[in-house]
């Protein structure tokens, strides 16, 4: 299977700067598959864009109910309908900034899916929690509620104090903490756990995406600030480990 590189743009990026973006993705035609995750207006704009194309869409959310009053929200039967086939969900930002708890986490995996969406469902550790030693049991215990029964999707292990900060977990905690998710995932799925693709996300740029690629149960990178200059994303999707 080749590298999964997602670039979650947040709330960056508009009109202007989506042409220029598609235009230099389509012409490095990378071995990886790249996955371009724009703010809900542009999904279209680089759906057009994309089509022929092998580069893939996502949204980073959505709402788990498929149409309703419930205004500002986006459901992912729409996210289909843009061309989109893949949402970013549990995003640390989104469980501070919109308390997401895992339930809700699972439940919008759930409307997901049934849309015809695959997640990439987020997990990781806050500061306090690694420092305290309890990484995995907190990694664990959102993987065990935020993953519906018969979850079939990618997971992307982002500790929340390397995203946007310039830091990095050791090696050794990426290996560790990709194989304990690998475990998880394999006692809670025994059919689709031991195949699902696990992304690291967390400061990942062209300088350190090749030695975080070839990490072992390292399936991919979930990229954010170095997702928006298309060089930049292309340089990390160069740096995978070729299939
Ligand atoms: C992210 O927000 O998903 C992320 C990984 O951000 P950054 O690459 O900027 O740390």
């Amino acid at each position: 299977m080749p590298s999964i590189i997602a670039g979650n743009w947040k709330m960056n990026g508009g009109l202007a700067a989506a042409a220029g973006y598609a235009n230099a993705l389509k012409a490095a035609d990378s071995k990886a598959l790249l996955i371009v995750c724009p703010p809900f207006p542009l999904l279209v704009t680089f759906a057009a864009a994309f089509e022929g194309v092998g580069i893939a869409l996502g949204a980073q959310d959505c709402h788990a109910r498929p149409s309703g009053a419930h205004t500002g929200d986006v459901s992912a039967v729409l996210i289909r309908e843009t061309g989109a086939a893949y949402v970013i969900l549990g995003h640390s930002e989104r469980r501070a900034d919109h308390a997401e708890t895992n339930a809700v986490v699972a439940a919008k995996v759930e409307a997901a899916v049934a849309a015809g969406l695959t997640p990439i469902v987020c997990v990781g550790e806050s500061e306090a929690e690694r420092d305290a030693g309890e990484a995995e049991d907190v990694v664990k215990t959102q993987l065990r509620h935020s993953l519906p029964a018969g979850f079939r999707g990618l997971v992307a292990y982002e500790p929340i104090w390397a995203i946007g900060t310039g830091r990095t977990p050791s090696t050794a905690d990426v290996v560790a903490m990709h194989a304990a998710i690998r475990a998880a995932l394999t006692e809670q799925f025994p059919e689709t756990g031991p195949a699902t693709p696990i992304l690291y996300g967390g400061s990942v740029k062209p300088e350190n995406a090749a030695s975080l690629l070839a990490l072992p149960e390292v399936g991919g990178a979930l990229v954010g600030g170095a997702s928006l200059k298309a060089a930049d994303f292309l340089a990390i999707a160069d740096a995978a480990p070729s299939v």
